[in-house]
């Protein structure tokens, strides 16, 4: 009697489960592949989902989204949210991690965009690819309850990769899923993973890497820098989009020089530049600077003896560089500055 009603509810389950459906976030990394993975292998219909933010450093990620969608057999919705996102950056509850990032509320941020799909899509629960202890800030088990629940999702929220050590969400509660087709991975250790993505013939897919520009010290500085000297309430989407490009050097409170690397961040530059003083040099390679700030024209010309620093001249003691202020030019000449000149270390920031 226990066995066949067992297999009534197991049959009722596997009825519904064919009427099923789960929003997927995904990264385009392997774990968020394998939570989706698991979950279509159990006879969900499953949509992925993923959310851009301005701070990913992988420049093929939307391709790797694509490739990790299709080797599971989804759709795949992606979402720009890069401006509401930088409220969650600049104003996060629940406070900052070892850098500028603020990943509780990050993640809040991205699950409550995967609620409002949830519903739009008639979808019963949303699957993610964390793993109980893997990230120090968002995936310890506080920092887990407190995003289900502060996303509104609570039991709606799946981890498939962790569900074992994780109270029952909604899909196991109600019989849909059964705990043991689900894992039981903790930690930092990637080996069950690659195990897993061997076992479900999921092979191409990116190695772990940084991922984010708030995780990283230089992007951090340089935030923190534009937090307090242009105040969180001025910053707008061009002022966190300049400070990934360019060496950024700040002069003194009211004024901060960027200089580009390289031909491809001038010109992102040139297209960043909201009426700041541009300086180029006339006859000879380098780099594009602008001037921001309220700057002195002392600082204006420092600005340009740094940006000669930059150009290649070969022991020229002056270089001609074109300034571009309140749409007037002129033509200044400077003494590039040395490249000891302790004036560069102490401006830098990063
Ligand atoms: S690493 Fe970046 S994208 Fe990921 S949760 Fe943290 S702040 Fe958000």
């Amino acid at each position: 009697m226990i066995i066949v009603s067992k297999y009534e509810d197991s049959m009722k389950a596997m009825r519904n489960r064919s009427e099923l459906r789960a929003i997927a976030l995904l990264s385009g990394g392997l774990d968020s592949t394998l939570a989706a993975a698991i979950v279509v292998n159990l006879g969900v219909r499953v949509v992925g989902l993923h959310i851009a933010t301005l701070f990913d450093t992988d420049r093929k990620r939307l391709e790797h989204i694509t490739t990790a969608a299709s080797t599971v057999g989804i759709p795949l919705v992606t979402t720009d949210l890069s401006t509401e996102h930088l409220e969650i950056v600049k104003y996060p509850k629940h406070g900052y991690g070892a850098e500028m990032n603020p990943c509780i509320d990050c993640r809040i941020f991205m699950l409550k965009a995967a609620g409002e799909m949830m519903k739009r899509e008639k979808a019963q629960f949303v699957i993610t690819g964390e793993v109980l202890g893997q990230r120090p800030m968002s995936q310890h088990r506080h920092a887990l309850e407190v995003t289900a629940k502060e996303s509104g999702l609570g039991n709606r929220l799946l981890r498939p990769l962790s569900a074992d050590w994780l109270p029952d969400s909604l899909p196991v509660a109600e019989g849909w899923i059964q705990r043991h087709d689900l894992g039981c991975m903790q930690g930092r250790s990637r080996k069950e993973q690659v195990a897993l993505a061997d076992q479900l013939g999921i092979h191409d897919y990116p190695q772990p890497a940084g991922g984010c520009l708030l995780c990283e010290k230089t992007y951090s500085a340089r935030l923190r820098d534009t937090f307090c000297y242009t105040g969180k309430n001025k910053m707008t989407k061009p002022d966190f989009s300049l400070l990934k490009y360019g060496r950024h050097f700040r002069l003194s409170e009211s004024a901060k020089t960027i200089v580009g690397r390289n031909e491809r961040e001038n010109a992102i530059l040139a297209g960043l530049n909201r009426g700041y003083v541009q300086i180029e040099p006339i006859d000879t390679p380098g780099p594009l600077t602008l001037v921001m700030g309220n700057p002195t024209v002392n600082e204006i010309h420092l600005s340009a003896c740094l940006a000669a620093r930059y150009c290649d001249h070969t022991d020229q003691t002056s270089v001609a560089m074109k300034l571009i202020q309140q749409g007037e030019a002129s033509v200044i000449l400077v003494s590039p500055f040395d490249d000891d000149d302790p004036r560069i270390s102490h401006w830098r920031i990063e």
